[in-house]
């Protein structure tokens, strides 16, 4: 039912999209390519790499979590009438599949960040996951971001090859921003004695991360955040908190912060007192008044977040 009545919203409007899809006129800050993409990371992204020729709608705001997200009659319009739609891929956008099958088939082409990447540079799901074969918080990987830049750089410039060279370069410049990004982490992780270098947090967003920084990453919810943590899982995780000494922990913005504090509260009992060292962003960027607005923001600010947690 719900397939059929996306098809039939998305069949009238592309009607009606058809004459503005078909443009012959050259792409330009004056005639922009019109881009939507699912969460604020790729909304970001694409501004970055496509600058003034693209104009982006981004569908999730702060705080919204993208595995939970049911896109609404108007997300179909918008997503209908675009040039073309970001999105992640490996089903983190898991209520969108229908849409996106609707959407290629009437020939509104997308940038799929996933297909950025080989599978041997994506991790498996820690637990039985029923709808995720792979891991798919490839952003918290500063390298697979890079290949996702560079990616989205080349398909954007196949959609509009004219504004090529300002796309590749576009891509360099941020490209560059993103290895001083690595740098910065890495620089500030050594404040983080090795022996504390435990991530705990509300959902398992982290695991690219603790990959390719060298921490242990332990989610109470899994990759997924429609799986409800157990009360199994809580003290057993407390167990884990009591017996390897660690003294904070991490809510997320994107998450109920439930969990976590029954995680605190667990700890407690055992006479462990454990820490809320303050928010992550997980799953969306933040809010311009919390300077977590853009993707580099978001990465560093998680990051001071993470050593003022840890750091002696
Ligand atoms: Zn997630």
């Amino acid at each position: 039912m719900i397939l059929l009545k996306y098809f039939s919203l998305i069949l009238g409007i592309s009607m009606l999209a058809a004459c503005g899809n078909g443009q012959e006129t050259e792409i330009s800050e004056e005639n922009p390519l019109n881009v939507v993409a699912t969460t604020s990371m790729i909304a970001d992204l694409m501004e970055r790499i496509g600058g003034e020729t693209v104009e982006v709608s981004g569908l999730m705001g702060p705080g919204v979590d993208p595995h939970d997200y049911q896109p609404s009659t108007s997300d179909v319009n918008t997503m209908a009438e675009a040039d073309l739609i970001a999105y992640n891929g490996l089903m983190l956008e898991e209520r969108f599949v229908e849409v996106f099958e609707q959407l290629d088939q009437r020939g509104v082409p997308s940038i799929i960040m996933a297909d950025a990447l080989n599978e041997g540079d994506l991790l498996d799901p820690e637990e039985d996951e029923e709808s995720l074969e792979f891991d798919p918080h490839i952003w918290f990987s500063v390298t697979h971001w890079e290949a996702v830049t560079a990616h989205a750089a080349d398909q954007l410039s196949e959609i509009d090859p004219d504004n090529e060279d300002y796309y590749q370069e576009n891509a360099d410049s941020y490209l560059t921003e993103l290895d001083e990004l690595r740098t910065y982490i890495e620089e500030r992780i050594e404040e983080v004695p090795e022996q504390s270098r435990y991530l705990v947090t509300a959902h398992d967003a982290f695991q690219y991360f603790g990959e390719e920084f060298g921490f242990d990453v332990i989610g109470l919810q899994g990759l997924n955040t429609q799986t409800e943590a157990g009360t199994g899982d809580i003290s057993g995780l407390a167990d884990f908190l009591v017996d390897n000494q660690i003294n904070a922990v991490f809510v997320e913005s994107s998450v109920s912060p439930r969990n976590i504090e029954a995680l605190i509260e667990a700890a407690r009992s055992r006479g462990h007192e454990v820490e809320n060292a303050g928010e992550l962003y997980s799953d969306a960027l933040g809010s311009s008044e919390a300077d977590a607005d853009t993707y580099l923001k978001m990465y560093r600010s998680n990051i001071d977040t993470i050593v003022d947690g840890l750091a002696d």
